[in-house]
This record gives structure tokens, C-alpha cells and sequence, in this order.
């Protein structure tokens, strides 16, 4: 009697997987036709000094518009672009995007900084290297403009992540290490690394004030900054209190729905000068 039950379960499990793999290739052949009809679009999520309590970037995040009209979100796409082997022309993608929407105005205000999400397989070959350096022609954006951010799965293959790494902070591009606490993060590879930022995941800003053991792993993360010299991104803050707590603990800059949520590169520039305006910033000459 057990038998066909097991027997059954198997089948049904197997078919799941099969249905699952089957919706995964066709969504990686949608995602070629995507990249195809050009259907990926950027919002832009400000990025603000915690202390001038100015914007001072904003952070490149990838949306997918369906011809349906649908706006598919990257923890949906990106994993299935990594398994697929599309991840590096995505990202090629967003460069481009990032030109056209971005381009003229990084020329222009060299003190604003630009976000871009890498993935792993980006740091596994001088490709990258090359298409920032095409892209820096190409806008007349300088270095400086650029922070890339990385996850803690691009260190995996830990010598090619370096050399990507250093390749663009010598050329004067900024890393970060995104969704930081997530991963599994040693003091002893990360002390072997030079970095710029540490971006504090989400999960342990929301923490922020409540009793649960989370809130005390954001004192051990800005602990590990301070010890390898980085300065930090905090991510997801909503609250006032959040961001008052944070400007306490001399984290540098913050982004989050309490600043702005991924907008148009327009609104986003537009909240980075109308935050230069003497007006606004007090003691500006
Ligand atoms: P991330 O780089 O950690 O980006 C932050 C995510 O948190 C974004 O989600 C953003 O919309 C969301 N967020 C920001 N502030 C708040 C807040 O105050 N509250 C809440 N609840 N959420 C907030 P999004 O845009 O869905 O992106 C998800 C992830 O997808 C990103 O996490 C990043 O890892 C990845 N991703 C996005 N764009 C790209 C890309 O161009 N390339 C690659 N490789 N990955 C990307
Ligand atoms: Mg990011
Ligand atoms: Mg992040
Ligand atoms: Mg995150």
C-alpha cells in the first residue's frame, strides 16, 4: 500500500521539478527575446548623505516591462539570467541603459554617484573591466561617478573577484558590498580585500529598535566597517527614527522609501540639485 503512495509522491515531486525547469528555459528564451525588443528599463532609488541630509546619487535597480505591460522585478529575472549564462548581457544592458538615461548629467555633476548591481559572473572575466571603460568613454563620466556593488557570492572565486576589483578602484570606481550580513561574510577574506563601502542589508536596518537578535547584529556589522576601514550604505530606511539611530552610529549614507523609492533618473537628478540649492543646504556660500 505504501508503495504507490511513495511511488506517487516521487512522480508528482519529479513532475514539479520538470514544470519548474520547463518555466525556467522558457523564461530564459523570454529573457533573450527581451534583451532582443529592449524591454528592460532602470529605476533610480536616491541615494542620501545621512548628515547634509542631501541626495547625493542614486542606485541603478532593473525592472522588465512585458509587451503585456507588466513590470517583472530583478528577484524574479536575475536568478534565472545566472543560470542561464544571460547575466553578463544583462548587465552589458544596463550599462547602456545607464548611458542613455544617465549619461549627459554624470558628465556634467561629477560629484554624483551612480550605483550599479553586478552579479558574480561579472567578476569572473576583464569583460567588465572593458565595458565600464567603453561606458566612461562613451558618457564622460568619470570614475568617480561609479559605485559598484557587488554581493558576498562574487567573492566565491575569490582571485578573480580581486583582480576585477582591482582594476576598477584603480581607475577610481568605487565597490561596495551589497546586502552585507546576508552571505556568509569572514573578517579573514574581507580583511584580504580593498573596499569602499559596506552596504547594510535591509533585514538588520528593520531590526532597528525592536528587541529581536537581529538589532544586535547591526552593531557587530558597523564594528566590522570600522575595523576594515569602510564606510557604510544602509538600505531600506523607512523611519525617521532608523535614520536618526544610523547618523548616531556615523553611517555615511542611506537609501530607502523614508529618502525615495526607485523613480525615474529625471526625479532622482532632480533631488540631487534641488538639494544644492542654498535654500535648502544650510550654510552653502
Ligand atoms: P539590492 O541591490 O539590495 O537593492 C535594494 C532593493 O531593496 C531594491 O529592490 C529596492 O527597491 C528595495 N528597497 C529599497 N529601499 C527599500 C525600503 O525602504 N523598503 C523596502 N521594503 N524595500 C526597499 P529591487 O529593485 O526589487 O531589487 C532587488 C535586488 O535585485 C537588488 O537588491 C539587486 O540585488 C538585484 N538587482 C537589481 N537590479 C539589478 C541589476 O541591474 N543587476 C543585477 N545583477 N542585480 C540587480
Ligand atoms: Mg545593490
Ligand atoms: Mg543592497
Ligand atoms: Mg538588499
Amino acid at each position: 500500500r505504501l508503495v504507490p503512495v511513495g511511488l506517487f509522491a516521487g512522480l508528482a515531486a519529479a513532475a514539479a521539478i520538470l514544470l519548474l525547469a520547463r518555466r525556467q528555459t522558457s523564461m530564459a528564451a523570454a529573457l533573450r527575446a527581451g534583451l532582443r525588443r529592449d524591454e528592460f528599463v532602470l529605476l533610480y532609488q536616491p541615494l542620501f548623505d545621512l548628515r547634509a541630509g542631501a541626495c547625493v546619487g542614486a542606485e541603478a535597480l532593473l525592472r522588465w516591462r512585458r509587451p503585456t505591460g507588466e513590470l517583472i522585478g530583478p528577484d524574479l529575472f536575475i536568478p534565472v539570467a545566472e543560470q542561464s549564462g544571460l547575466i553578463t548581457r544583462v548587465t552589458a544592458r544596463v550599462l547602456e541603459l545607464v548611458e542613455r538615461d544617465a549619461g549627459g548629467y554624470l558628465a556634467r555633476h561629477p560629484e554624483f554617484h551612480i550605483g550599479i548591481n553586478l552579479a558574480p559572473a561579472d567578476l569572473r572575466s576583464h569583460a567588465i573591466v572593458d565595458a565600464i571603460d567603453t561606458f566612461l568613454a562613451r558618457t564622460g563620466a568619470r570614475p568617480a561617478n561609479l559605485i559598484v556593488e557587488i554581493t558576498e557570492r562574487g567573492f566565491l572565486d575569490l582571485d578573480s573577484a580581486r583582480t576585477v576589483i582591482a582594476a576598477l578602484r584603480g581607475r577610481g570606481i568605487e565597490v561596495a558590498i551589497d546586502d552585507f550580513g546576508t552571505g556568509y561574510s569572514s573578517l579573514s577574506y574581507l580583511e584580504t580585500l580593498d573596499l569602499d563601502f559596506l552596504k547594510i542589508d535591509r533585514s538588520f536596518i528593520e531590526a532597528i529598535g525592536t528587541d529581536a537578535p537581529t538589532s544586535q547584529v547591526v552593531g557587530h556589522i558597523m564594528a566590522m566597517a570600522r575595523t576594515l576601514d569602510l564606510r557604510m550604505i544602509a538600505e531600506g530606511v523607512e523611519s525617521e527614527a532608523q535614520a536618526a539611530f544610523l547618523r548616531t552610529h556615523d553611517v555615511h549614507y542611506a537609501q530607502g522609501w523614508l529618502f525615495g523609492k526607485p523613480m525615474p533618473f529625471a526625479d532622482a537628478a532632480w533631488l540631487a540639485s534641488s538639494a544644492r540649492r542654498p535654500s535648502v543646504q544650510a550654510g552653502a556660500a
